[in-house]
């Protein structure tokens, strides 16, 4: 049986230091021991998809060290299809994340493998009977856009989550079935000088944009959910926020799942808000996910 998912996209090694305060240039400070945790956006849907248990594939590359392995360990874990998972020479990708005293992050990402998956390395047996194929923007365009026209002309629905934001042809655009996008991506994507515009008319203009769906995640608030039909309100349940890293990834996830098993938008939005909440509740990114038969907040 074919994959109900694959994801075509990153896999980084997340490495974390809380710090009282920031070096200025020129300065060190001292920090925690260091945390090593599984990340990427790639990584972290397939790996929430899988543990709600879906049949997932991942399309990636990871480095020849020793990241590479501790991601492919939790990638092996999770029972993510590791056939088309890729080793290149040189490091794995690496997020570089100082935690502050009131829990923001600063993030650097240093791309190392990703920036290697080419439109070469997408062979259109690997995308071959997915239902849904779902990419995000931390590895190269060129392999977004080659993959996403592959996976539409065999038949499997697109899902792109426009993160980090980054301009994307109409033509890939208008493949997306839903472009899944925060409030600052909508508005990167529209235009706007940096301040989001109203949730509902963002919606609108995006679908004009040309995708054929577009889902708006507003955080606590859920989501906002366009299409044909119209703009439908997606409410998230009411949870004690521990920790929001990953909270995006697993929505999409979550989504990308149910639409797989044929759930409308709507339905499958609102399964993914509720895992997204699940994640929020729980420190950390993959280690957040749950599992399937674990009980989700309700609405
Ligand atoms: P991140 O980049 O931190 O992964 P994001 O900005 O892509 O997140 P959000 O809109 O913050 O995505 O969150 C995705 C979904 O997770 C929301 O639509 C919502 O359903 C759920 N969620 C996020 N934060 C909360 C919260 N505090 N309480 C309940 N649900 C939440």
């Amino acid at each position: 049986m074919g994959h109900e998912v694959v994801v075509v996209g990153s896999v980084n090694a997340d490495l974390v230091v809380s710090v009282d305060r920031r070096p200025a240039p020129g300065e060190t400070v001292l920090g925690s021991d260091l945390a090593t945790y599984p990340g990427g956006k790639g990584a972290n849907q397939a790996v929430a998809a899988a543990r709600l248990g879906g049949r997932v594939g991942i399309l990636a590359r990871i480095g020849d060290d020793g990241h590479g392995e501790l991601l492919r360990s939790a990638l092996e874990e999770a029972g993510v299809d590791l056939a088309h998972l890729l080793v290149s020479g040189g490091p794995s990708g690496v997020a570089l994340i100082t935690v502050g005293p009131d829990g923001d992050n600063s993030i650097i990402v240093s791309p190392g493998a990703n920036a290697r998956l080419e439109p070469g390395d997408v062979p259109a047996e690997a995308l071959a009977g997915a239902a849904v194929v779902s990419f995000q923007l931390e590895i190269p365009l060129p392999t977004v856009e080659a993959a996403a026209r592959a996976a539409a002309e065999g038949g499997a629905r697109v899902v792109l989550n426009l993160s980090p934001a980054a301009a994307v042809p109409d033509e890939v655009l208008a493949l997306c079935d839903p472009l899944v996008v925060n409030e600052h991506e909508a508005a990167f994507l529209l235009g706007h000088d940096g301040a989001p515009g109203v949730p509902e008319a963002m919606a609108r203009d995006l679908l004009d944009r040309g995708p054929r769906s577009v889902v708006i995640t507003l955080g606590a608030q859920g989501a906002l959910v366009a299409d044909s039909s119209g703009v439908h309100e997606v409410p998230s349940p009411k949870v004690e926020a521990v920790d929001t890293t990953g909270a995006g990834d697993a929505f999409t996830a979550a989504l990308c799942l149910r639409l797989a098993r044929g759930d409308a938008l709507a339905d499958a939005a609102r399964f993914a808000a509720r895992v997204g909440a699940a994640a929020v509740r729980k420190p950390g990114a993959q280690s957040s996910y749950p599992s399937v038969g674990e009980d989700l907040p309700a609405l």
